[in-house]
């Protein structure tokens, strides 16, 4: 945990933290100064506001100093919906899709999320955290600071525990904060019926929250996989054990999911391309936390996508995400929030916020993080533009300038670019 100021930044987005998710108009707010600074010390966000006033109150020397001229600031992006430990190879999969194969077709193939189990279920430990090992420095070097990590490939009790307790280990592989969460209720096993399964899932819930790394239970609610009544049974029995939830939730087809995740008091509910429009209507505004993955969309080639805007017009807060997973080798949560704006048309502003203090409550986080403001952890990632809003513009360019945690700068361009 380190001191450091950040002086001379074009702009910084505080995206003050105003008590909750920001839903509605004021997820478009971002909260700018300009010519500003940020000072950290311990780790910690000490001061923030306009140059002159920051140096005032945190000038003194012996502070390193960040020159920030001609970048922007942003709070610390939070990733809040990954998969990263898996084996095995998809692209052949892809490429069947992409030549007109449904997703029924590839599955009865025995292809899909399946395949996956497979594969991961036959890797070693060390392949396992190779994998791993390939994805965080890519994750970071996107200017994320704070990552969920799923389980979900194992299925088993025995294999999600071992993926638990390796991603548990991962923490020593990286700065990013790793927020773990346990995915048995993924897919439905080969050969398994889905209410034998949801009871073995029942079962294996105190197990993993035995191993004292699980942050949340991910259930899904989807046609075909877990109905309704069974990821009811799911969330009933994570409240009785006090572990918080969160939803995989109509990726593929309506499914009564987001009805489902708000009912069962999820603290997020994820994809949501097929929620059907009078559902959202009928659910209304919700402290559950939308959260979109517009790159799931994209590969899948979903014939919908998710719509953002009547979330945002219900007062539902919405979050974005990338979902790296086996069949989404995407990294970079800035390339996801810049391709969320024409895809779900959101403002600029608006997935700033979705990946910042939104997904900061989607991890139940923002109590210490997802916003600029003194008493928040020193997270922050510096963007190589001079207004925030820029990133939209810039989908797949190298965007990033530093990325800082806890004060510390884990992740720097600058020598890229011939600065110091
Ligand atoms: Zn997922």
């Amino acid at each position: 945990m380190s001191d450091l100021n950040i002086l001379g930044a074009a702009c910084v987005a505080c995206v003050r933290d105003r008590g909750g998710a920001r839903r509605g108009a004021e997820q478009r707010e971002l909260d700018l100064v300009f010519d500003a600074a940020v000072a950290i010390r311990d780790g910690v966000i000490a001061a923030v506001g306009p140059s002159a006033e920051v140096l005032r109150s945190c000038g003194e020397d012996g502070v390193p100093v960040l020159d920030a001229s001609g970048l922007s600031v942003v709070p610390g992006l939070i990733e809040c919906h990954s998969h990263p430990l898996f084996a095995g190879e998809r692209h052949a999969e892809y490429a069947e899709r992409l030549a007109g194969a449904s997703l029924a077709e590839i599955a009865a193939r025995g292809g899909g999320i399946w395949s996956s189990v497979l594969a991961t279920r036959a890797a070693s430990d060390d392949q396992l955290l190779g994998a791993l090992k390939h994805a965080y420095p890519r994750i970071l070097a996107g200017g994320v600071t704070t990552l969920e990590v799923k389980s979900g490939y194992g299925l088993t009790l025995s294999e999600e525990l071992r993926h638990l307790e390796l991603l548990g280990r991962s923490r020593t592989l990286t700065p990013l904060e790793l927020v773990i969460t346990f995915l048995g209720a993924h897919v439905v096993p080969a050969g398994l019926d889905s209410d034998a399964y949801t009871n073995e899932v029942l079962e294996m819930l105190p197990r993993a929250l035995e191993l004292g790394v699980c942050a949340f239970h991910d259930i899904t609610c989807e046609r075909g996989l877990f109905s309704p009544d069974q990821a009811l049974s799911l969330f009933d029995r994570s409240r009785a054990l006090s572990v918080p939830t969160r939803c995989h939730a109509d990726a593929w087809a309506s499914s009564e999911g987001w009805q489902t995740a708000v009912a069962g008091g999820a603290i997020s509910a994820e994809h949501l391309t097929y929620t059907p429009d009078d559902e959202i209507r009928a659910v209304g505004a919700t402290d559950t936390i939308a959260v979109l993955l517009p790159q799931a969309e994209l590969i899948y080639m979903t014939d919908r996508r998710a719509n953002a805007r009547l979330f945002i017009e219900q007062d539902v807060p919405v979050a974005v995400a990338t979902d790296y997973c086996s069949s989404i080798h995407a990294t970079s949560l800035p390339v996801t929030l810049g391709m969320a704006a024409p895809w779900f048309r959101m403002t600029p502003a608006e997935v700033i916020v979705a990946g910042t203090l939104n997904a900061a409550y989607a991890l139940g986080l923002a109590g210490d993080r997802g916003s600029i403001e003194p008493g928040k952890r020193g997270d922050l990632t510096l963007l190589s533009m001079a207004h925030p809003s820029e990133l939209c513009l810039a989908v797949g360019q190298e965007v990033i300038s530093d990325v800082i945690i806890g004060g510390t700068i884990v992740h720097s361009t600058r020598t890229q670019r011939g600065e110091q």
